[in-house]
């Protein structure tokens, strides 16, 4: 049986971006061919980087003509490209409908790690991220999630061998595209990630972590950032919904018990607010009994946030408190930062000042 065409886009046209090899599968018999014509149109699409139909020379003539006319292939022009010293390069891509959002390239000495958006702006008000300051705008289709993966590749001329969903916006609020995305990641015939190395982070959004457990097992990375609710009501407003009690369990489900898997917690230092020994005590007993990796995030501070970045010495003080307490724990360090390309600094937005610095010193690219 045919599962029914995959839904087309506002101008009607299928947006080829937004299908995985599924959807790539049930167009093509939509359009009278064999599913084998859909896989190798989602390999040329995403192994092949190929945007042009006539190139696709194993496909039928009579299919490249019906894509050609009701599909389409968006590419992202680049509104600004920002490398930093250490390697880091953050783009501002611009979105059909003129929104932009950011996408972040970390090399590090044996990965390369691509920071992708799921939204344009953010709803969660996190007390600390610059994003939470731009306010909701919409989610991002799955295409547009895509998009950015594979203006990364054709840019710096290699695959990331590791994705992470921890760019623009909150990626459980956007479920079905973020998933269809990460389905098409791990794809052997798109990007080849294995589970290990394609990374959603949430800041709690508990029904959400139970309804991804039903459908993928993809590695899970949450915005911990407080061990007790008060203090993380304060700095993670959805815990005021989705208290630590929910949050928890919710986690442990997700691992479904196998030993090989963990998660991350992300804990962003705020000096004197999250960072003292009875926190990292309450942080250890908090963890007691889940298998945990504490990612302890220096906090990247942006004009008018109102917290300060903890100290190096308290930090790493901090860190050896829960090493001592059998935790795995490590220190992110800060990537980019000069370009606001650190974690919580995306606005999508590019100041003046900064846009005409950029374009002194990059060319444009189209
Ligand atoms: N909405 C998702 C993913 C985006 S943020 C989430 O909340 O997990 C990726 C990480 O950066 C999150 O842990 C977030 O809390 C953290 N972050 C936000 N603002 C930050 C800042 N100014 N400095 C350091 N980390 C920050």
């Amino acid at each position: 049986m045919i599962t029914p065409p995959p839904a087309a886009s506002a101008d009607g046209r299928h947006d080829l971006l937004s299908l995985d090899l599924r959807g790539c599968e049930t167009l093509a018999q939509t359009f009278g061919c064999k599913p084998f014509h859909g896989r190798n149109l989602f390999k040329w699409v995403h192994k092949h980087d190929v945007d042009d139909f006539d190139a696709m020379t194993d496909l039928p003539k009579a299919f490249r003509a019906r894509i050609a006319a009701e599909a389409r292939i968006d590419r992202l022009p680049v509104a600004a490209e920002m490398p930093s010293a250490d390697g880091t390069v953050k783009w501002l891509l611009e979105l059909a409908d003129g929104q932009r959002v950011e996408t972040v390239f970390i090399p590090e000495e044996r990965r390369t790690t691509l920071c992708v958006s799921s939204q344009v702006g953010c709803a969660l008000d996190c007390a600390f991220c610059a994003t939470a300051r731009q306010g909701f705008n919409r989610n991002l289709s799955a295409g547009e999630i895509i998009a950015q993966v594979r203006h990364a590749v054709r840019r710096m001329g290699q695959a990331p061998t590791n994705i992470v969903l921890m760019g623009m916006g909150e990626p459980l609020a956007n479920f079905d595209a973020v998933v269809t995305a990460t389905n098409i990641m791990r794809d052997d015939l798109a990007y080849m990630l294995s589970k290990h190395r394609v990374t959603l982070s949430t800041s709690g959004i508990v029904p959400n972590i139970y309804r991804l457990a039903e459908v993928t097992d993809i590695a899970l990375a949450v915005s911990l950032h407080a061990p007790d609710n008060s203090l993380r009501d304060a700095l993670v407003p959805i815990n005021r919904k989705y208290p630590l009690e929910m949050l928890i369990p919710a986690c442990r489900a997700y691992l479904r018990g196998d030993p090989r898997r963990r998660i991350t917690w992300e804990y962003v230092m705020l000096d004197g607010v999250n960072d003292s020994p009875a926190h990292a005590k309450a942080l250890i007993r908090l963890l007691e009994g889940t298998p945990s990796k504490v990612n302890l995030i220096p906090f990247n501070p942006f004009s008018g946030s109102g917290f300060e970045t903890s100290p190096p010495e308290r930090v790493d003080s901090f860190r050896q408190r829960l090493q001592r307490a059998g935790l795995v724990a490590t220190t992110r360090k800060t990537r980019g930062d000069e370009i606001a390309a650190a974690c919580g600094q995306l606005v999508g937005r590019v100041q003046d000042r900064r846009r005409r610095r950029v374009a002194a010193a990059v060319p444009a690219h189209p």
